[in-house]
């Protein structure tokens, strides 16, 4: 069975994300590390990352995820931007693999008009020197432990558990296909792949987002079609994430707009079709809906769709 878990909220301090998923049953989390409107870069004190390093471990929740700002564009023709989008990435990349998180999923951007085409050179580049200046252990000119940013957990342990991430990826979100928008189809976002051959480089399919953008995750039919054009374009080992929402607008409707598991257009049997995909079946599911009293993911949500798993 999936993992099912939530984008829970961080705020004061980052350990309290753990508590927070438990109270809504969540099995693995996403969360903001700064306010995602600004390019602030918190810094997250050492005794901070301690905590939220034995929560993890007491807990067993994970594994865990970064939301990244909206405000990145890999796309952009500006270059003061661009630098800023490559710099975020870069700090909470670093923060990712401190806290043994499995990654930072982010939306690439927008081309604003000029095409895939034109700003593609600039997307691989980009993405090639994030993962090459924020290497995963043992990787080929990997700084030694003692420059991370935060020095926390003891090689020993890590070496003994391989599930303990000090491989972060960089995780690219499927996006509604709206004007402009990188990453609506999986022929882009399977050459990006490619191009920068990182085996840190993964994707983050958003249920509604890909509906929205012609893919029909609903139908058992429409889901096969769509698995087995992700595993051509793209492989289905670099897909690292769900972003498991329902959709308010209609398929095709290349709009954003998240709704309650359930209450929207992919529905409670399109739902059912996901969870219970035997390719699905190691990936964990996190819930980014509005929630049943508008606060987010929520109990009820999470309950939702673990009882849609067939017993
Ligand atoms: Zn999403």
């Amino acid at each position: 069975m999936p993992k099912v878990g939530a984008h829970v909220s961080a705020s004061v301090s980052l350990e309290l994300a753990f508590q927070r998923a438990k109270q809504i049953n969540a099995d693995c989390f996403q969360i903001f590390i700064s306010p995602p409107q600004q390019w602030l870069k918190t810094r997250h004190p050492e005794d901070e990352v301690s905590a939220f390093l034995k929560a993890q471990k007491e807990s067993g929740i994970s594994p865990n995820f970064i939301h990244g700002t909206y405000l990145i564009n890999l796309g952009t023709q500006n270059k003061e931007h661009l630098k800023k989008s490559i710099d975020w990435l870069i700090y909470a990349l670093n923060l990712a693999k401190d806290l043994e998180m499995q990654g930072v999923i982010f939306h690439l951007g927008s081309h604003k008009g000029v095409g895939f085409e034109a700003i593609k050179e600039q997307v691989i580049k980009s993405l090639g020197l994030i993962l090459k200046e924020v290497r995963g252990d043992g990787e080929r000119g990997a700084p030694s432990s003692a420059r991370s940013a935060v020095r926390t957990s003891d090689g020993a342990a890590d070496r003994q558990d391989p599930k303990r991430f000090k491989q972060p990826q960089l995780i690219l979100e499927t996006s509604a296909g709206a004007g402009g928008n990188l990453g609506g189809n999986f022929r882009e976002l399977g050459e990006i792949l490619k191009q920068v051959d990182n085996p840190r480089l993964k994707i983050c399919l958003d249920t509604q987002h890909v509906f929205a953008s012609g893919y029909d995750v609903k139908s058992v039919l429409g889901l096969k079609d769509v698995l087995e054009e992700f595993e051509q374009e793209i492989g289905l080992e670099n897909l690292a994430v769900i972003h498991a929402n329902d959709s308010k607008v209609e398929y095709r409707s290349n709009r954003d707009r998240h709704e309650n598991i359930g209450e929207g257009f992919i529905g409670k049997e399109g739902f059912s079709n996901l969870i219970n995909h035997p390719k699905l079946k190691d990936i964990p599911f996190i819930l980014e809906v509005p929630g049943f009293a508008g606060n987010g993911p929520d109990l009820e949500n999470v309950q939702l769709l673990k009882s849609l798993v067939d017993k």
